[in-house]
């Protein structure tokens, strides 16, 4: 389809600068196989590290003019990094994968060959295992997944952030403008034709996991509130339930008072209060949490800011 297609691999790097140089010397040594100096970038971006990730950057771009890097003004999270690194990515296709190894480089070839042999427009990395992950965190994500297919329809289960993205997703990603970035979520509503690779993560090459579970908590509420509302119906519908428990309860209690049989009714009173107190507390909170996504977006703040550019070419 092309003759010679360009390609971006786009890495957000956060306090990597420890293992930075291996992993571009691995990513290079995998672009190689399948396309010339010429016709590929790497775009990294500093999400505000405050180690040494920047220093490391500078000093690595000097031997290999096909890096490209962004620093971000602060750490404004992956998803934000992704978004900086989507929107300098001029290339015909461009790879997402982290900067840490575990997304295998020696992916790399066969999602390009899929992408130029097939039609698909997204080849996407399937975790078959979740690596060393803690037992809290393996659950954590089972349930965020199985909720959010309940909720919206997408099945993201094993889904990554490993994945290659043609032109025409590029673009179609870049045209949408909110704030509270859900990348795995986004792609998958955009549809398009996609190939599931499976892969197997790999440890951490160095350091650890930056991401906190109050963030991870964040990523996952974004996810649910921005791809369904029906957390707030079911407000309207555990409303609805109340009434007519309401109605069978007053009518009771009427027919009690009528007849002059009026119990006394004391537990029944706490019960109600508790229940009816907790649910309508959940509920504010609900609406609380769409409201402020909606607050969010109306701000339209710019998603990041940039404070320095690396680019040679
Ligand atoms: N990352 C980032 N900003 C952050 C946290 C992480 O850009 O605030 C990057 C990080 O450098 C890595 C990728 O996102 O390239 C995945 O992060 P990490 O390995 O900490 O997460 P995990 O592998 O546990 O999902
Ligand atoms: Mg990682």
């Amino acid at each position: 389809m092309y003759s010679q297609p360009t390609l971006n691999v786009v890495i957000p790097v956060y306090r990597e600068g420890n293992h930075l140089n291996v992993v571009i010397q691995e990513v290079i040594a995998a672009l190689e196989k399948v396309t010339n100096k010429e016709s590929y970038q790497i775009i990294l971006i500093d999400d505000g590290s405050p180690d040494n990730t920047w220093d490391v950057i500078k000093q690595i771009s000097q031997d290999y003019p096909i890096l490209k890097a962004v620093r971000l003004s602060r750490n404004f999270g992956k998803e934000c990094a992704l978004c900086a690194g989507l929107e300098m990515a001029k290339g015909d296709a461009v790879i997402i994968m982290d900067g840490d190894l575990q997304h295998p480089p020696h992916l790399i070839p066969e999602m390009v060959s899929i992408w130029q042999k097939s039609d698909a427009d997204i080849v996407e990395a399937i975790k078959i295992s979740r690596g060393n992950e803690s037992f809290s965190s393996k659950i954590g994500a089972e349930i965020f997944y199985a909720i959010l297919n309940q909720l919206s329809g997408y099945n993201l289960k094993g889904a990554s952030d490993y994945k290659l993205l043609d032109r025409k997703v590029v673009n179609a990603w870049l045209r949408m403008g909110e704030r509270n970035l859900f990348f795995r979520g986004m792609t998958a509503w955009l549809g398009f034709q996609r190939i599931k690779i499976p892969f197997e993560v790999a440890s951490r090459i160095s350091g650890r996991s930056r991401w906190s579970t109050l963030n991870l908590m964040k990523l996952a509420i974004t996810g649910v509130t921005s791809f369904s509302s029906l957390p707030l119906h079911l407000i309207t519908f555990s409303g609805c339930l109340f009434l007519t428990f309401a109605i069978i309860l007053g009518l009771q209690t009427l027919f009690f008072k009528l007849t002059g049989r009026s119990v006394d009714g004391f537990t029944t009173v706490i019960l109600l209060l508790l229940i009816i107190g907790s649910l309508i507390m959940i509920s504010l909170g609900i609406i609380g949490l769409y409201l402020a996504r909606i607050y969010e977006e109306v701000k339209c703040r710019p998603r990041y800011i940039i404070s320095e550019i690396i680019d040679e070419m």
